[in-house]
This record gives C-alpha cells, sequence and structure tokens, in this order.
C-alpha cells in the first residue's frame, strides 16, 4: 500500500475525528497507548470540574458537588461494564490490577482439602504473579509446590491445550491474562473459562491489554472474576484507579479484605463494627476512593460510549494488520514479530522481536516515535484508534525503516532505561 492510498483509509475512517479530542505532541508518533494512553480534553475537564467541587464545595463536595465523589466510583463502574459485557453492578472502579487481585484472591481462593493449587502461566506480568504467590503463602502454602505456571514453546506466546492440560481438581482458582503484555496474544476466555468450570475452577482474568481496546462478554462467558488498570487502553492517566468485576452470582460474598468502604452506601455512614458489604461489586472496595485519579474517567468514558468498543477493535485490527503488513514489505526479514496473526487471536499491539530491541527504541524516540522496550528483545507497538491514523502507521513504519537501514541505532547503547 503507498501512501495515498493509505490515506484514503484515514478519510473513511469513522473514528478519525476522536484525533483532535486527545493531546498529541506535535511531530511525534505515539505507539505506547498500552502503557500510558494519552490525555483527553474530556478527560482533563472532568479532573478539573472534581477539583472545582473541591474549591466551591469543601467537604460537601461527597454528595453536592457536580460530580458527587461518594457515588462515583459506582458511576465509573456503571460506564465500564459495557467494555467488559458485564452488569452495571458487577463492576466497580477501585484499586490497582494488583490491589484488586488481593482482594479477589483474599475472597475467591479458599483451598480446601486436596483443592489447594493456583493456575497461571509463565508469561504473565511480575506483579500478577507476586500476588499469588504472596497469597498461597498468607494461607501457608509454598508457591514452589502450589503455583502452576504453563510454560511456553515460543517464549511468546501459550497454547490453550496446555493450559487445559493443567486443570485438574487440585486447582482452585486460574488466573490468566485476557491479552499477554508481551506478545499481544489474546486467549481465547470463554473456551479458558468454560473448560475450568468443567474441573469446577474459579476463574480470573486479567484485561490489562484488552479492557477499552477490544470488546468482552465476561457476564455470558461465565467469568467469576476480572480486574484492570485504566492508564492503559482507558486514558485515565499516571496512576488512573483500577476496575474489577464479579460475576453476579457471586455478589453478596463477603469480601477477603474488608473496608468501610466495602459498605451498603446507605450503611456506611452508621459507622457500626458490623459490616453490611454491599450486594454489588461495590463489596470488594476497601478505602476512601482516589477522587482525583478516578476523574478522567467520567470524561474518557465518554469517548468509548460514544465511539463504541466494536468500531474501536475493528480500526485497530485493521492498523495493526496494516503495521504488520508494510513492516513485511519495507523491512522484510529484519524482525520477527512475535504477536498472533489471526484477528482473533491478536490484541491491540504488535510486538517485534530483535536482539537490538533496546536501542532501536532508542533511536525511535529520537526520531519522535514512542515505542517501548520489554526485556530482553522485545518492541511494542500499540497503533491506538482512537488517536493515531493509518497514516501515523505509515510514517513509523518508514522511520522505522530508515533507523534499521542507515543502522541508526548503533548510536544507542543497547540497554534498557529504569523505566521500560
Ligand atoms: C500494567 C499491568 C499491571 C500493573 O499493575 P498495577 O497494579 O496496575 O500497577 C499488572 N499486570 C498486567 C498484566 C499489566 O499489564
Amino acid at each position: 500500500m503507498n501512501r495515498s492510498e493509505i490515506k484514503k483509509l484515514d478519510e473513511q475512517d469513522k473514528l478519525r475525528t476522536y484525533k483532535d479530542e486527545f493531546y498529541i505532541k506535535e511531530g511525534s508518533y505515539y505507539m505506547d497507548g498500552n502503557s500510558l494512553g494519552l490525555l483527553s480534553k474530556r478527560a482533563e475537564k472532568t479532573v478539573l470540574t472534581s477539583l472545582e467541587d473541591w474549591k466551591n464545595h469543601g467537604i460537601e463536595g461527597w454528595m453536592s458537588g457536580e460530580q458527587p465523589w461518594y457515588y462515583m466510583s459506582e458511576k465509573i463502574g456503571e460506564m465500564t461494564a459495557p467494555l467488559a459485557g458485564a452488569l452495571s453492578h458487577e463492576v466497580i472502579n477501585t484499586g490497582s490490577i494488583t490491589t484488586n487481585l488481593h482482594q479477589l484472591l483474599a475472597t475467591f481462593y479458599k483451598p480446601k482439602g486436596k483443592r489447594t493449587k493456583i493456575l497461571a502461566d509463565a508469561l504473565n506480568f511480575p506483579s500478577d504473579i507476586y500476588a499469588l504467590q504472596s497469597q498461597l503463602s498468607l494461607h501457608g502454602y509454598s508457591p514452589d509446590e502450589h503455583l502452576i505456571q504453563v510454560g511456553s514453546s515460543d517464549g511468546y506466546t501459550l497454547n490453550e491445550g496446555d493450559i487445559i492440560e493443567q486443570m485438574s481438581e487440585e486447582v482452585a482458582v486460574m488466573l490468566l491474562p485476557s491479552v499477554l503484555y508481551r506478545s499481544g496474544q489474546l486467549l481465547n476466555i470463554r473456551k479458558l473459562t468454560e473448560a475450568a468450570h468443567d474441573y469446577g475452577i474459579i476463574v480470573g482474568f486479567d484485561l490489562a491489554h484488552s479492557i477499552g481496546a477490544l470488546p468482552h462478554k465476561l457476564h455470558d462467558w461465565n467469568v467469576d472474576f476480572a480486574v484492570w488498570c485504566t492508564y492503559k487502553y482507558l486514558n485515565s492517566g499516571p496512576g488512573g484507579v483500577g476496575g474489577l468485576y464479579v460475576h453476579e452470582k457471586h455478589l453478596g460474598q463477603k469480601p477477603g479484605l474488608a473496608g468501610w468502604f466495602s459498605s451498603r452506601k446507605d450503611k456506611q455512614f452508621d459507622m457500626d463494627h458490623h459490616l453490611t458489604p454491599a450486594e454489588t461489586a461495590g463489596a470488594y472496595q476497601i478505602g476512601t476512593p482516589h477522587i482525583l485519579s478516578s476523574a478522567p474517567l467520567l470524561g474518557s468514558l465518554e469517548i468509548f460510549q460514544e465511539a463504541g468498543i466494536d468500531a474501536i477493535r475493528e480500526k485497530s485490527l485493521k492498523l495493526t494488520k496494516l503495521m504488520m503488513n508494510l513492516i513485511e514489505e519495507h523491512l522484510q526479514g529484519t524482525f520477527t514479530i512475535a504477536n498472533p496473526r489471526k484477528d482473533e487471536s491478536r490484541g491491540g499491539h504488535v510486538s517485534l522481536i530483535h536482539p537490538e530491541a533496546a536501542s532501536i527504541c532508542k533511536a525511535l524516540k529520537s526520531e519522535g516515535v514512542i515505542p517501548d522496550f520489554r526485556s530482553p528483545n522485545v518492541i511494542r507497538l500499540a497503533p491506538v484508534a482512537l488517536y493515531v491514523s493509518y497514516e501515523d502507521t505509515y510514517e513509523m513504519v518508514m522511520i522505522l525503516k530508515e533507523i534499521m537501514e542507515q543502522k541508526k541505532y548503533k548510536q544507542f547503547k543497547n540497554e534498557r532505561d529504569v523505566i521500560a
């Protein structure tokens, strides 16, 4: 495809106007929305409204502000539910992936008799694995014996059959990523959930790399619980408050880690020492919500409501496919593409393998492309549908082509920076 054909794709793109709603540095190509999404004008506005509410109402902001803080987590939960394919009361905005995992494991990991193990994979993000290990230790089980981590034959992707093979009546809980953070592989959530339920396993998914990038049907797929962050594809900003989902059938179950925000909202200020948990996913909150880090979501999620997650997914698949095609056309044999090719098993980013990935990322940054590097040899490029155009994707590949052909990356050290 040449540049003019690619420009046509942008002209026909129904989502193209959303790009103007985001702050994008002039002359830059932002391909890192899978680590930290960009700020939208609507998210900026809703944060400023919460600051105004504080300014104008002080403590009364909890109930009488323009965006009452007391109900904000529930409101955002309701707005996020369609993206998770959940009922409104199954979702709450709270915590981070890791703290929410601790909460839901404390609630749902109940080892009994021979059923003591946790099933996970060897490629998940370290924080998830640390949480699983520490929960096992808290129950007095050695992670070496009780954490099953399904391996990968190529080091980048998982075979669903291998995961199913490890399921047994000794497994209490399974936790998997929906989309793997390095390779961008999308697992078949429905199939894995069904298989695990056949063994009576409680199923949790980490949607870090899929929420806001592609649709889910957690409720219909019968997934027991899920966690996610919102600073990636949902554009809530650094430290933005995460989210969790608990299937309706489990609601009413006492939170493993209780706090006063686990309370039914009308009872919370009774200040009773006997907790009456909310009958919604709100029960899995713990303490006071981080209002200023939640408020951006009120604006940001409006964009998702308008644009529609199916349209976002459709464009995202076209963008990642275009990127891969251009890389194969212009940079033949230079990189190994680690992400799956099929639409149904590909998330929102392209994952390139190269032994000098760290220095190539530095060269890209020096030319205005923001990629991200994952140790030891992965370059992740996320053309986010809401603010990356087809032409941006083309330009980015052309910049990469020049860097590789002229070996510009050789001027940089092939080592990761402190944050990468
Ligand atoms: C981004 C990410 C995290 C980060 O966890 P936080 O608790 O939000 O800091 C955890 N797990 C996965 C899979 C991630 O992609």
